[in-house]
């Protein structure tokens, strides 16, 4: 097996654990602040798939109201494939990348400095890559997180910890019908929801899933957007 399909394969199973609303450690984000705007952040993980991304690309240069924050796994070659697209999306405000690590580890059995490393080796990538910082935001790696990866984190500029409050369940081998019914059951007003671009799962049903969007009279945002950071 070449390392470019096990990467492919080791990142397959992840969207399992990523149902329902957590117990998270304290200081983990999982929604949005409140607001007199219905509102929805669409978060998008990992980029396994070229393929999946580039779909994910065309429909928003199709769609300039739908708002994307990428959590970008920088070791994926997506995001150097589609960077010029990637780019112009993000310059407008249509998407926001923040930070996924370089390797995709389980931050809470690395050390302090492995942890750093992951980080900074993402932000790295996008500030060549992108010209913006992927700070203050960060998502670990399947979700695992603890008081020491938030504390290590936020010593280097991740000061906040973005988890999730609803997952589409999407991922490679997973059927468009579930993506789809997790998409409905979770989409609601303040939530910050999770998708995978590692598998056509959901660009099989984008139709769908902005009419859910639509239909509850929700906006998107990007992370930016709803927490007033300012992009660097
Ligand atoms: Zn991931």
């Amino acid at each position: 097996m070449t390392r470019k399909s096990l990467f492919a394969l080791s990142l397959a199973g992840l969207m399992v654990i990523a149902d329902a609303a957590f117990a998270w450690p304290k200081g983990s984000i999982s929604a949005l602040p409140r607001s007199s705007t219905r509102r929805v952040a669409w978060t998008v993980d990992d980029g396994a798939s070229s393929a999946a991304l580039g779909r994910y690309v065309t429909m928003l240069e199709k769609n300039p109201s739908v708002k994307i924050t990428f959590f970008v796994l920088s070791g994926a070659p997506g995001w150097s494939k589609y960077a010029t697209r990637l780019k112009a999306l993000q310059d407008s405000g249509q998407i926001q990348l923040a930070n996924h690590t370089r390797t995709h580890r389980v931050l809470t059995k690395l050390s302090d400095a492995k942890i750093k490393e992951e980080l900074n080796r993402c932000e790295a990538f996008c500030l060549a890559k992108y010209g913006k910082s992927t700070k203050p935001y960060f998502r670990p790696p399947y979700g695992e997180v603890d008081a020491r990866v938030i504390r290590v984190a936020a010593s280097i500029g991740f000061t906040k910890p973005m988890l999730w409050y609803g997952s589409f369940a999407s991922g490679s081998g997973v059927a468009s019908s579930t993506v789809l019914k997790s998409a409905s059951k979770w989409i609601a007003n303040g939530r910050i929801l999770i998708d995978h671009a590692n598998g056509y799962c959901t660009t099989n049903i984008f139709p769908q899933i902005l009419n859910i969007f639509r239909s509850r009279k929700l906006k998107l945002v990007t992370l930016h957007d709803a927490f007033g950071t300012t992009p660097q």
